[in-house]
């Protein structure tokens, strides 16, 4: 749908937007750490005349577009913060920075909402109400940045009354929108275990508790014994990531560390699949004789998406790709985002944009060496973002 007036005007500045995206992947910066990036996003945020604030949760920006006639407070977000990985793609604009990569498609995102900035600015006289374009530094890494950019206020003073967030994805066709509403992503938590037995010489068993016994029956029995305390169909994913103990053939240690990853629909099936766990490693601690500790680390929740929102944004989003692009996911994401925390507190809706380019080579998955995508499609998704703030502040 070319008529789109934001998508004409994004594929008028596509040069800028790409441009913007590819010196971000050149100088991919860790989470905390991205001075360089809000830097440019700061200089460029100014460029237009917003209100600026930096140094918001030591590296996030937040720029504040007020229009003349009052209205409501809407929120876009992008996450700017790259992974501890080494780039293998061979591409003039590969990372500059050796063990960092922007493997996630971040980089995507803030050129985009810096694009969608322009477009709002540009028709401001056309708007009433409010814009905060919030660019938010560690996304994948815990601890993140979305909780503490809410505890230093980013969503209040004006009150945002939605948000909206997009992920890219070379899992979806370059040009295709997917959202769903209510629950869209998993929620996750971490898991620390240690199994504590009695150590002793490995040919007296009856004389210590053996803690490599507890881990390894407590590893295949919880994988059944989890299924069983879950309504069939619920979506719950349970693994061990790392397992460590002892130290000699012929000793029997005193303790296993385990640790592990608990991932639902809704934080409701975690913290119950979170008390099923712990109920079983009692069981097998105790008949065993030995006892445990555990520590669970609560993990991003599921991201809520408001239902009219959703149907806000596919109307936006068939506004400016067409009908045909619309899609809606028939099951929960099993990825997760610290966007949840901002849904948490106000209505919003978390969207994905494919950017898959088979013949181009850009299809490999997130989090890849080798992750690179159509960029050639950023102008589509600032223009969708425009194009939904413009219809909820209408509203
Ligand atoms: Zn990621
Ligand atoms: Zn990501």
């Amino acid at each position: 749908m070319a008529d789109n007036e934001y998508l004409k005007q994004a594929r008028g500045n596509n040069q800028l937007i790409v441009e913007h995206r590819r010196d971000f992947h050149k100088h991919a910066e860790l989470g905390f750490k991205e001075h360089r990036t809000a830097e440019k996003v700061t200089e460029y945020l100014r460029g237009l005349n917003l209100e600026v604030q930096t140094g918001v949760a030591k590296t996030g920006v937040v720029g504040l577009l007020r229009c003349d006639r009052k209205g409501k407070t809407a929120a876009l977000r992008a996450d700017i913060d790259a992974l501890p990985m080494q780039e293998k793609n061979d591409v003039p604009y590969a990372s500059i920075n050796p063990g960092v990569m922007h493997a996630c498609g971040h980089d995507s995102h803030t050129a985009m909402l810096m694009e969608t900035a322009r477009l709002l600015v540009n028709n401001k006289d056309r708007l009433k109400g409010n814009v905060k374009f919030i660019f938010q530094p560690c996304e994948d890494m815990i601890p993140s940045g979305a909780v503490p950019m809410i505890e230093e206020g980013v969503l209040d003073d004006p009150p945002v009354d939605g948000i909206f967030t997009v992920h890219v994805s070379t899992g979806y066709p370059g040009g295709t929108l997917w959202v769903k509403p209510e629950y869209i992503s998993i929620s996750s938590a971490g898991f620390r275990l240690i199994l504590r037995g009695r150590g002793g010489h490995v040919s007296s068993p009856h004389e210590g508790v053996d803690p490599i016994m507890m881990a390894a029956m407590l590893i295949t029995s919880s994988q059944t014994l989890m299924l069983k305390r879950c309504a069939p169909g619920t979506p719950i994913i349970f693994a061990f990531g790392t397992i460590h103990g002892g130290t000699a053939d012929n000793i029997i240690p005193d303790e296993v560390s385990l640790s592990g990853s608990i991932r639902t629909a809704t934080p409701e099936e975690r913290t119950a699949a979170i008390e099923a766990f712990e109920k079983i490693v009692q069981g097998i601690t105790a008949t065993a004789g030995g006892q445990y500790s555990l520590e669970i680390e609560l993990q991003n929740p599921s991201i809520y998406n408001d239902p009219g929102l959703v149907a806000l944004l596919k109307s936006a989003g068939a506004k400016v790709l067409g009908a045909d692009k619309i899609n809606e996911y028939t099951q929960i994401r099993t990825g997760g985002d610290d966007a949840a925390y901002f849904q948490q507190k106000v209505p919003g809706v978390y969207w994905v944009l494919g950017v898959r380019n088979e013949e181009k080579g850009y299809d490999k998955p997130h989090h890849s060496p080798y992750f690179d995508f159509d960029d050639s499609l950023l102008a589509l998704g600032a223009a969708v973002q425009a194009q939904a703030v413009t219809d909820f502040l209408d509203t």
